[in-house]
């Protein structure tokens, strides 16, 4: 069995976890949804996560800002940040298939009469939101050609009692939803709110079509992950999760769906989008509602650890020079990617932007960098791009490419490809490109040199 066992694998225990390391916000009652429970999770962005009880005096608790943090997501997968990739990568190659149970948590209360604006504490987040969003909610749909299920996370905004708008990007849920749709027929689908840090990572994968996020779930936890057949359709859904909303989404009807404040920190546009019915809704007792708010660290780093593993596996099968990758949150954890390699050939580098660029339509900008690089730290990107890149030798550039529907630079998607390659030549004089160092000065010791009277020892010094 693969490592994993040590992964928090419960959103209660994670959030016990965080309260007892000082990790964790309570809020009095009664903070109002509509904008005051984003701007309390926003000041808290990546320095704690909050329970807000009775938000507005509703019963169900909200909760925000659970993995605002590169280092909180390595503890949660209990792996240190350097190999939370590789583990990653290893779960996303190696899925478990999930078990199957008939008596769920989730399913302790079933309401087949269904009342969105009433039943959930659905927060408004920015300025300009068009309403009350779900926005931590996996949408999990069955492929009705393969009864292959995926799992992705796409904001719905609630729009009726019972009708939710629902933005689905053209990926995996959307080819099932077209091939539905051809046939006339609905879309069974179930919104999971509430559920392990494990499996929301999982849900952010990028795998091919038909492989099920929630094996990576699986994976990643070390062992299967119990799952529930809804009580109204066939979509298997985490037994532990908190609220189920289950149903369905209807074909050829569109609605108005937006605006709403997104990843880039700018707003999807109002337009006429896929609207999802529900028909059940099941809880726990005492569930909890999980939003995330758009733009936040939360939201940036959540979709960004596993971009980073899948496509450094992605590159990886391609390229053995691949060393390592990262999304920067300043690329919004999605739009720029550094690549590390260790360069074996001349060119190479080019070949590798190449590749990024067929990793996910989302990658825009490429840049690439020695081993000898922190990709982590942005003032390295910029010093390498600004001593080993030469725009007329190393610059790349793609128009009219697939790109973010979400980017507002881009035409409807439609998006030009930058690649930087910011490596040192394979034929430069070694000597041009050595960095300077001071010997010693990672290892002298301070503590052995500095004087502890410094103001006395500077009087001694200008002789006063
Ligand atoms: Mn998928």
């Amino acid at each position: 069995m693969s490592a994993g066992t040590q992964a928090v694998t419960s959103l209660r225990a994670w959030l016990e976890r965080m309260a007892h390391t000082d990790r964790l916000a309570v809020t009095k009652s009664g903070v109002a949804l509509r904008y005051e429970v984003a701007a309390i999770a926003k000041r808290l962005d990546g320095h704690q996560a909050v329970v807000f009880p009775e938000p507005d005096g509703h019963a169900i608790p909200v909760v925000s800002g659970l993995v605002a943090r590169r280092a909180w997501i390595a503890e949660a997968m209990g792996v240190s940040e350097s190999a939370m990739l590789s583990h990653f990568q290893h779960a996303a190659r190696n899925p478990l298939p999930w078990r199957e149970i008939a008596d769920a948590p989730v399913q302790a209360e079933v309401h087949h009469s269904v009342d969105l604006k009433r039943m959930l504490p659905a927060p408004t987040h920015n300025e300009h939101d068009s309403g009350p969003y779900i926005t931590a909610g996996l949408l999990i749909a069955r492929n009705p050609r393969t009864g292959a299920q995926n799992v992705s996370i796409n904001r719905c905004q609630i729009s009726s009692e019972n009708r939710m708008g629902v933005l689905i990007l053209p990926r995996h849920a959307h080819a099932f939803y077209e091939s539905a749709e051809a046939a006339g027929d609905a879309l069974e689908v179930a919104v999971v709110i509430g559920v392990d840090p494990m499996t929301l990572l999982a849900s952010q994968a990028i795998v091919p079509i038909d492989h099920d996020e929630l094996e990576i779930s699986g994976a990643l936890r070390g062992a299967p992950l119990d799952v529930v057949k809804c009580v109204s359709n066939n979509v298997r859904v985490p037994s532990e999760a908190e609220i189920v909303l289950e149903g369905r989404m209807l074909p050829t009807v569109r609605e108005p769906e937006g605006p709403f404040g997104e990843f880039p920190q700018y707003y999807g546009p109002r337009a006429d989008r896929h609207v999802m019915e529900v028909d059940v809704i099941t809880h726990r007792e005492r569930p909890l509602f999980h939003t995330i708010v758009g733009g936040g660290l939360e939201h940036l780093w959540l979709g960004g650890i596993p971009r980073e593993a899948t496509l450094l596996d992605h590159l990886q099968r391609s390229f053995p020079s691949v060393v390592d990758v990262h999304l920067p949150v300043g690329g919004v954890c999605r739009y720029q990617l550094i690549v590390q390699i260790e360069q074996r050939q001349e060119g190479e580098a080019k070949n590798v932007i190449m590749g990024a660029f067929a990793g996910h339509y989302d990658i825009k900008q490429v840049i690439v960098v020695d081993r000898d690089v922190n990709m982590h730290d942005p003032n390295e990107v910029q010093w390498a791009i600004a001593t080993r890149f030469q725009a007329d030798r190393d610059l790349m550039m793609i128009s009219n490419a697939q790109g973010s529907k979400l980017d507002p630079s881009a035409r409807d998607g439609v998006s030009a490809k930058l690649g930087l390659d910011a490596t040192v030549p394979m034929s430069a004089e070694p000597f041009d490109f050595t960095r300077i160092r001071v010997p010693g000065e990672d290892t002298v010791g301070l503590g052995e040199w500095l004087a502890e009277d410094p103001l006395a020892r500077l009087e001694s010094v200008l002789g006063s």
